[in-house]
């Protein structure tokens, strides 16, 4: 299997970031039945050359901190006993603060995310936090110094703010290059990690995340996860389990599916 990158659990919002909350209690809950789902520092041992955990192996994380996550998926994780992961963009938890300014499609309603207290919460809760950069710029237009500056300011407030060591980084929507690599490196992060759309060179600081978006119902997810990490929801595949899911109305495909 492979690791899973979530952003948003909610209703309201209609983006591909954001998966519905049925849909990810459904997903969380095949996932503890079929199969053993890591914390992501243990399952960094077990990867292979191509960024791939054993067979029957999974580990979720989630990317941008969004308050809906303390909502719509804490509770979910509390309830199946799942391990995961959650990015922050560390200037969001400043005393002055960050708006969501990085999505693409916000939808109507203003998007949160957590604050220091949710964060700590669901840390006691057993849900771990790493780093998703400084401000969630896209770190491949930085020079390598001011990507450096990002990442160590990042590593540094979110390791005080949590009381331990900061040393996992998602890049912001996956986006890197040697520099940003090497800039990771430098800011004392031991592993990064990607969401490639294409086959790239994996290293520690290249590991590959399978997306998982809204409309992904069981399959979906089953089959990202048990193929290369190609961005399934653009093969003509996916359209066509998607379309079938949504006039299914998500159930019966999914519930088939498990095992
Ligand atoms: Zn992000």
């Amino acid at each position: 299997m492979t690791i899973f990158c979530y952003h948003s659990v909610e209703p309201l919002w209609e983006s591909p970031m954001a998966v519905e909350p049925g849909a990810f209690a459904q997903q969380a809950g095949w996932l503890r039945r079929t199969r053993r789902v890591l914390p992501l520092r243990d399952a960094l041992p077990r990867l292979d050359t191509s960024g791939r955990l054993p067979r029957g192996e999974a580990v979720l994380t989630f990317d941008d901190g969004f308050t809906s996550l303390h909502s719509h998926v804490l509770p979910v994780l509390t309830r199946e006993a799942l391990p995961a992961t959650v990015f922050l963009v560390a200037q969001t938890l400043t005393p002055a603060g960050q708006p969501v300014d990085w999505v693409d499609d916000p939808g109507p309603e203003p998007l949160d995310t957590l604050s220091l207290d949710q964060v700590l919460e669901m840390q006691d809760a057993g849900v771990d936090f790493e780093s998703h950069s400084w401000a969630h710029h896209d770190l491949t237009r930085l020079t390598e110094a001011e990507c450096v500056r990002d990442l160590r300011e990042s590593r540094e407030l979110l390791s005080d703010l949590l009381g331990r060591a900061v040393t996992l980084l998602a890049y912001p929507r996956g986006l890197h290059d040697d520099k940003v690599r090497r800039a990771a490196r430098t800011a004392g992060y031991t592993h990064a990690f990607t969401l490639p759309e294409r086959a790239e060179q994996v290293d520690e600081h290249a590991i590959p995340r399978v997306g998982i978006y809204r409309g992904n119902g069981q399959v979906a997810v089953r089959v990202k996860g048990a193929r290369s990490y190609l961005p399934l929801r653009t093969s003509p595949w996916l359209a066509c389990a998607a379309g079938h899911l949504r006039r299914t109305g998500g159930t019966g495909p999914d519930a088939a599916a498990e095992g």
